[in-house]
């Protein structure tokens, strides 16, 4: 079956977005009015699993992904209170090399906490919240040799099932680089789906493109982005 590859929305931190030079955060005000709007046009945002175990079932055409890269600690403060009174879900991709560590690997600030042990437990065990793996330090993946990339991609995910006792389905790449290579580890490593940004001729289960979601995103672009997609996107053979 070939269909355009569901609407999946990438979002990093919610907070102060005073300093963001990576355009990596939302304010908790604009997430909270993303997510009215979503509700408003009958739409429900949740993890990716569950959008990708409903497309199987042919259903779920109200369904759209929420992502939340890099396991920032805002996620637990922040995020999830509004995710709730929404009543959506979302999969939030974490570093299990960094935890309680920041986001180091900017080279600009500001540095962001990241989760520890004890927040990634919560979230995973929070209604509609679905825990997956952005590797183990954040590198990027085209660049690491055969054992590094074997590491962060499979050690990632043993290292995460272990720690929030469940399997781990999901996995996000780094800055969003990706080749063949790099996906056939993830499918090795027996991962059910991978999130990227833009992987053109490698969109599919493995790379499902994803829509930046920042700031700037009010009612007027969010339905400019919703529909776009459908048109931009290449057709992903396997997805409903
Ligand atoms: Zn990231």
């Amino acid at each position: 079956m070939t269909a355009a590859p569901p609407w999946v929305a990438m979002y990093h931190s919610v907070g102060d977005c005073f300093e963001d030079p990576y355009r990596i955060t939302v304010s908790p005000d604009r997430l909270d009015r993303q997510l009215s709007w979503l509700r408003r046009r009958g739409l429900r945002g949740v993890s990716v699993g569950e959008l990708l175990a409903a497309r199987a079932r042919g259903e779920g055409r109200d369904l759209v992904g929420l992502t939340f890269d890099d396991g920032y600690a805002d996620f637990v403060e922040t995020a999830l209170p509004l995710l709730h009174r929404h009543d959506c879900g979302a999969t939030l991709f974490v570093l299990p090399g960094r935890l309680s560590g920041d986001n180091a690997w900017d080279p600009l600030g500001p540095r962001k906490p990241l989760l520890g042990k004890q927040g990634i437990r919560l979230a995973a065990a929070s209604e509609g919240i679905e825990v997956g793996s952005h590797g183990l330090t954040h590198i990027d993946l085209t660049r690491a040799d055969d054992a590094v990339l074997r590491a962060e991609v499979a050690e990632s995910r043993a290292v995460l099932s272990e720690l929030i006792g469940a399997r781990v389905d999901g996995f996000c790449y780094p800055y969003g680089t990706l080749d063949r290579r790099v996906v056939d580890a993830v499918r090795d490593a027996g991962y059910a789906y991978g999130c990227a940004i833009d992987p053109g001729p490698l969109t599919g289960p493995l790379a499902l493109p994803r829509v930046h979601i920042g700031e700037h995103d009010n009612a007027v672009r969010l339905l400019l982005k919703h529909k776009l997609h459908r048109l931009r996107r290449r057709p992903v053979v396997g997805i409903r």
